[in-house]
């Protein structure tokens, strides 16, 4: 994979540090935030040889040393975004700051005797997933754990801003996506830090996890309409490039949420199981592993929402596989 640099400044003291990565988003935006007493690091990216690269490369285009990151903050727990945190901690032992339920988040996925992995093949089998690509997904969800090793030791972001260089952001609790999701807001130059909340051209993923939020869209639509009350010249996001079409793009988050509940609702005129529903929708034979692990998640999200709306109902047939039928 290429190594070459992107590195572009925005406004007085931001940088975009385009960090790779091995999946079909191809990159996380890390944001270098920088401060008179160093740099701020946010989402340092996931852990690859690739991503550390990166990173050297933008220290020697930027003439600093690794020492000069005074702080790493994260907008949530996602590998992608958190792996790379216990890497910084350790070169230059900077203090990383997420989220407390982002935290348990993580411990829930990557901690010692963690049992996501086992959880989530569970879930699936009993969602109607067939044998061969629980096998897969297996295989798959233990490849996250050489992503973010080695962990951080982590402080809790407490209270309603936070320092990020010299500047003071408001942080904004913004679940859905991942519990304990924070986006961070420059009320007087009107930027905000959005992490994976809102991305332009791609849908952000919203995924059940049993043990984690019970009822995901629900809370994603409630912080994207809570975001909409926010005055945005220019959001950071995790993926793809900034941008300042905040408000059309939660519009166009919160419709294309509400058209696929009711593609959902249209499947369920014969009963099926969530992984007949994801197969339907999502063209299940063209994606990857990771893209379907997504998208049976995310299939999960929107039934249990049909479900909350009194549009469907989960039923357990005798060989306790799960079903869902409209009501
Ligand atoms: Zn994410
Ligand atoms: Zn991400």
């Amino acid at each position: 994979m290429s190594t070459k640099l992107e590195l572009t400044a925005w406004g007085s003291d931001i940088s975009q540090v385009k960090i790779p990565l091995p999946n079909a988003l191809k990159w996380v935006n890390s944001y270098l935030v920088e401060g008179s007493n160093g740099y701020t690091v946010i989402d340092p990216g996931q852990h690859t040889e690739d991503a550390v690269e990166a990173w050297q490369a933008a220290f020697a285009e930027l003439n600093m040393k690794i020492s000069d990151v005074e702080k790493v903050v994260l907008t949530h727990h996602h590998p992608d975004h958190y792996g790379l945190a216990g890497w910084f901690q350790e070169a230059c032992d900077a203090p990383v700051y997420m989220s407390e339920i982002a935290h348990q988040h993580a411990q829930m996925m990557w901690g010692q005797g963690q049992r996501a992995t086992d959880v989530i093949y569970r879930l699936f089998e009993q969602h109607g997933m067939d044998s061969d690509m629980l096998a897969e997904i297996r295989t798959h969800l233990e490849s996250f754990v050489p992503f973010v090793s080695p962990q951080p030791e982590v402080r809790y972001i407490e209270g309603d801003t936070i320092q990020l260089g010299d500047r003071t952001w408001e942080t904004i609790l913004t679940n859905g996506h991942a519990s304990g999701h924070l986006c961070f807001y420059a009320g007087a130059t009107k930027e905000m830090i959005i992490g994976d909340q809102v991305l332009p051209q791609i849908s952000p993923n919203i995924s059940y996890v049993p043990g984690s939020d019970p009822q995901p869209l629900e809370s994603f639509l409630t912080s994207l309409r809570h975001l909409s009350s926010y005055d945005v010249a220019i959001a950071y996001p995790g993926h793809r490039n900034p941008f300042q079409h905040v408000q059309g793009r939660i519009a166009d988050l919160l419709v294309h949420h509400e058209e696929r509940l009711l593609k959902f609702r249209e499947l369920l005129t014969e009963p099926k199981t969530a992984y007949q529903c994801c197969v339907a929708l999502f063209n299940s034979n063209k994606l990857t592993v990771h893209q379907l692990r997504f998208a049976m998640s995310e299939t999960l999200a929107h039934l249990i929402e049909l479900e909350r709306r009194g549009h469907a109902r989960e039923e357990r047939l005798v060989d306790g596989t799960m079903i869902y039928r409209s009501v």
